[in-house]
């Protein structure tokens, strides 16, 4: 169950987390408690810090899949050359 809350906006239900109205566009910001506000820019630095993270290993593992790659090749190479 997505935690949702209602659009100052347009009044279209919205997830929570979402800064801005996927509908209308209004920031959610303006309408929201000083600590609700610090809560959502920390929720949306926590993703954003967690979508990086995945990035990092995703580059992390295709760098290992070339180095594999590359030392099948010599691999290959040396028995070629016994
Ligand atoms: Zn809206």
């Amino acid at each position: 169950m997505i935690p949702v809350c209602i659009c100052g906006g347009c009044g279209r239900t919205i997830e929570k987390e979402f800064i801005y109205c996927p509908w209308c566009g209004v920031s959610k910001i303006s309408a929201m408690s000083e600590d609700d506000k610090m809560e959502a820019i920390f929720n949306r630095l926590e993703k954003l810090q967690k979508d990086n993270r995945n990035e990092k290993i995703e580059k992390m593992s295709s760098t290992l899949d070339d180095l594999k790659r590359e030392l099948d090749s010599l691999v290959l190479c040396s028995e070629m050359h016994k």
